[in-house]
């Protein structure tokens, strides 16, 4: 995969003041299939499958997963068959996400939501298989997003500031962010106060680190997406011309957005927002809603 591909931009929007000096790493830019931040998880799991000469991959996630997107298109290109455990009974109609999953090849095997949660482990038997945890939340996924920070030069950065699911990436930027920055995760799942146990899980021991969780910005939920959220994302587009999706990168820009509003940063604060991609997940939107 070609990072040469990523930028980094500085950011000015109408409503960010001189300063702080704030720039999004637009991890968005690497693949318009194994978006941003998945292929940096999915790097050494499948390097280990192969390691391991594992003939398969088995992963796990929703209807609208972009882990799932990106696992069945980065297979595809190592050419390792894989399938997908979705969680719900088959819909009549698939999602966009599964459709495109479906056409590279993934297999896809329906459980229902309490299969789901009981079973996941009984699918890692198979001693051909390699499994990739739901969202790639593993050690080998967070060990792969410690190398996001070093695409540029981020050193002189105050706080870092990424989009949370499960918090892989999260630990990954923690790892691997020197010991004067913070780094904020702002989750997108309502009521995700499992997420600081979970991410310090990830975590190298015996390093003086400054991170935290900011649980307010959610937006009412996970795929939750209220109208002044949509207005948002199109004027941020239409200011920056920075395309965000609705589940992840739109709330992290609108938390960003509440801060500033909030006087959280001091004036020489530097403020790195990471684009983890995702915009494949906007698709699933009826056409002419975003304006992207
Ligand atoms: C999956 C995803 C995240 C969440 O990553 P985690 O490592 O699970 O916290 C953030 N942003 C985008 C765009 C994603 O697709």
């Amino acid at each position: 995969m070609n990072t040469g591909k990523i930028t980094l931009d500085t950011l000015h929007p109408s409503w960010l003041p001189q300063q702080p000096e704030a720039a999004m790493l637009r991890l968005d830019k690497l693949d318009a299939e194994i978006s941003g931040n998945k292929w940096f998880k999915l790097k050494y799991n499948l390097e280990a499958a192969r390691s391991e000469g594992k003939t398969h991959i088995l992963t796990f996630g929703g209807a609208y997963s972009n882990h799932i997107a990106a696992t069945a298109a980065a297979c595809r290109q190592a050419g390792l068959p894989c399938t997908g455990i979705i969680r719900g009974e088959a819909p009549q109609v698939l999602s966009h996400t599964l459709e495109t999953a479906l056409a590279q090849g993934m297999q896809l095997e329906f459980v229902s939501r309490e299969a789901y949660k009981n079973n996941c482990a009984t699918f890692e038997e198979r001693p051909d298989t390699y499994v990739i945890p739901e969202g790639g939340h593993n050690a080998a996924g967070a060990r792969g997003c410690e190398e996001i920070l070093s695409l540029f030069p981020t050193g002189h950065f105050t706080h870092i500031l990424c989009a949370v699911g499960t918090g892989t990436t999260l630990a990954g930027l923690i790892n691997s962010a020197t010991p004067d920055q913070t780094v904020i995760g702002i989750p997108v799942l309502k009521g995700a106060g499992y997420l600081e146990a979970e991410v310090k899980a990830l975590l190298y021991s015996g390093k003086t680190r400054h991170w935290q969780l900011l649980h307010d910005f959610h937006g009412g939920g996970y795929a939750k997406v209220k109208p002044a959220l949509i207005d948002f994302i199109n004027t941020f587009f239409a200011e920056t011309g920075i395309p965000t999706d609705i589940i992840y990168t739109g709330k992290l820009v609108y938390a960003f957005h509440e801060l500033i509003r909030q006087r959280y940063f001091t004036d020489n604060n530097k403020v790195l927002l990471i684009h983890t991609g995702g915009l494949q997940g906007n698709l699933s939107l009826p056409p002419g809603v975003l304006s992207l």
